[in-house]
């Protein structure tokens, strides 16, 4: 038999190219992608405007599927939902649906594990596996939908892994999503989150590309920084704003900064001011993020000495931030009984 390889992931220039190798018309690439990426079937057989012979032939030459649900945990206390899926490669991710008041929320994951070690992430602590296909990155999404009922509003790019350390699978994915053809979700609505690889951010903007970016930032000082994000070493925080400056301005998008509140460590009084500053020169907002304790991993070194800001802190933080007109969010701790952190359900697999 032979050795089937895979199509989801394909764009829609590689699928003409494939019909143009089989000798099949051109808008059989069309019809392929509204298949796999609008309807989101499960099945050759279900692309029904294709005749019965070249499903056929399709089946025995492509895998079409790249994902298999193998667990689902839902939140007793909101309604978010954490899937876990095993990959042909037999690896575990894992994506969360997050419903909000007026929008759907997937993160998806961009890696088996990750080769960073952000020392608040359980992610870091479960070390690089693989790089996920563009076709898994998108099966996440079109898993997501199928089970919630095309309900999936927004994609932010933030579940397990460094999505700019994938980068061609990651701007392979972004460019499913802002074809013409693509029917379900608008990069407007896509967000990728990095923990700062600086020249990668420039070369996204170089893309034409237009989604969202977030910075996990974490603190505005260079050696605390480094201290919760190891990777901070080797692209330092100038360059990684000067890059997040660039890109706002060439792609018109406001900038998020993720901030995650750790006691004593970044908000203190000179973090809102250094916050401020900050978001006076870029046009962005704060995400402000509270800490999920790492305990229960039983982490060593500077993770281990990690602990959340209190809620009155927080709050205390935040109006500083917003009497000084900074907009900011603060995420709810969501599913925080399913371990909505990133990785850390998918590491018990
Ligand atoms: S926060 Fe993101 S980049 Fe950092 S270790 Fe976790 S998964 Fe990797």
């Amino acid at each position: 038999m032979m050795n089937k390889k895979f199509i989801k992931g394909l764009s829609l220039a590689e699928l003409k190219e494939l019909c143009e190798e089989k000798g099949l018309p051109k808008f059989r690439s069309e019809q392929l992608f509204n298949w796999m990426y609008n309807y989101l079937v499960t099945d050759f057989d279900e692309m029904l405007n294709l005749p019965k012979d070249l499903r056929s032939q399709f089946n025995e030459e492509y895998i079409l599927n790249t994902l298999e649900l193998t667990d689902s945990k839902s939140s007793k206390y909101d309604n978010t939902r954490k899937l876990i899926f095993k990959t042909t490669s037999n690896h575990f991710i894992e994506s969360v649906i997050i419903p909000d008041k007026n929008r759907v929320t997937l993160c998806v994951s961009t890696q088996v594990g990750c080769p960073l070690d952000c020392q608040f992430c359980a992610t870091g602590l479960m070390g690089y596996k693989k790089n996920l296909t563009a076709g898994e990155i998108f099966d996440q999404y079109g898993n997501a939908q199928r089970i919630s009922g095309n309900e999936i509003t927004n994609i932010v790019y933030m579940g397990m892994g460094e999505p700019l350390l994938n980068f061609d699978n990651t701007v392979k994915s972004l460019s499913i999503f802002s074809e013409e053809l693509t029917k379900g979700i608008s990069l407007k609505k896509i967000t990728v989150s990095t923990a700062g690889i600086a020249p990668k951010i420039l070369e996204l903007a170089e893309t034409g590309l237009k989604c969202k970016i977030a910075l996990s930032l974490h603190s505005c000082f260079d050696d605390i920084r480094t201290k919760i994000m190891p990777i901070n070493k080797k692209y330092s925080l100038k360059e990684n704003l000067d890059a997040v400056a660039f890109y706002a301005n060439k792609t018109g998008t406001r900038i998020t900064f993720e901030y995650i509140m750790l006691k004593g460590i970044n908000d203190r009084i000179e973090d809102v001011k250094a916050l401020v500053s900050l978001a006076k020169k870029i046009p962005s907002k704060v995400n402000i993020i509270p800490f999920n304790s790492l305990e229960h991993m039983n982490p060593s070194g500077f993770a281990s000495e990690l602990q959340p800001t209190s809620k009155s802190k927080i709050d205390e933080f935040v109006d500083r931030l917003r009497d000084n007109n900074v907009t900011v969010l603060i995420r709810d701790t969501q599913g925080e009984d399913i371990a909505a952190a990133c990785g850390q359900l998918a590491i018990k697999y």
